[in-house]
């Protein structure tokens, strides 16, 4: 199953995403975080993509649909994946049509602007395991009691200010993609301003009535 996750910063779509790939056998590609990963190995792509990200601007699409085509050849993507944070752009899309990928659903994950400012500024990453923790405490998945707080790391564009950039980049180029895929019958809406447990039981109904 291939699915993709649309929606703006601070969605859920990565949370959402690590609680079910395991249930589902497939894998998470986020493209937001390959891109970090280049941007630490101070790789080619690394440099170009790096002060795009921290001004809250879109990679080039160029730069993202290449790097996105070469994940999806690896092994590891045969029994399925979710594309998290991927096509972000009309021309993005068009470019996964090209392949010989099928996506099976397109999730479309609704919040408004405040809720996402709101848990963008709480959101942590695990150094150690790549999770996603959050330190309001309105806002799951908490971080367990006693975990240490150096391990807990912020993401630089994952202020108020970046996040307000990241909103606009989201409306002007993403949100096309919502009736890009209602016109080819991919869609499924998911309210996800509601609890974590609940949006990960919407998703999974949305999801299985494509299968
Ligand atoms: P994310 O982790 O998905 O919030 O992505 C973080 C940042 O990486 C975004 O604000 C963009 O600068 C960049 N990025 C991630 N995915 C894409 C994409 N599909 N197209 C363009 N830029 C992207």
């Amino acid at each position: 199953m291939n699915l993709i996750f649309l929606g703006p910063p601070g969605a859920g779509k990565g949370t959402i995403a690590q609680r079910i790939v395991e249930d589902l056998g497939i894998i998470q590609i986020s493209t937001g975080d390959l891109l970090r990963a280049a941007v630490k190995e101070g790789t080619e792509l690394g440099l170009k993509a790096k002060e795009f990200m921290n001004s809250g601007k879109l990679v080039p699409d160029e730069l993202v649909i290449g790097m996105l085509k070469e994940r999806i050849k690896k092994d590891d993507c045969q029994d399925g994946f979710i594309l998290d944070g991927f096509p972000r752009t009309i021309p993005q899309a068009e470019a996964l049509d090209q392949t010989d990928i099928k996506i099976d659903k397109v999730v479309n994950f609704q919040v408004d602007d405040e809720l996402v400012i709101h848990r963008i500024t709480g959101r942590r990453t695990s150094k150690s395991t790549g999770k996603i923790f959050n330190i309001y405490k309105d806002c799951a998945p908490n971080p367990p009691e006693g975990h240490p707080e150096e391990d807990l790391l912020q993401r630089d564009d994952d202020n108020e200010e970046v996040v307000k950039k990241r909103l606009i980049q989201y409306r002007e180029q993403t949100e096309p993609l919502i009736s890009y895929y209602q016109d080819k019958d991919l869609l499924a809406d998911v309210n996800a301003a509601r609890e974590l447990d609940q949006i990960v039981s919407d998703v999974k109904k949305a999801i299985q009535t494509s299968t």
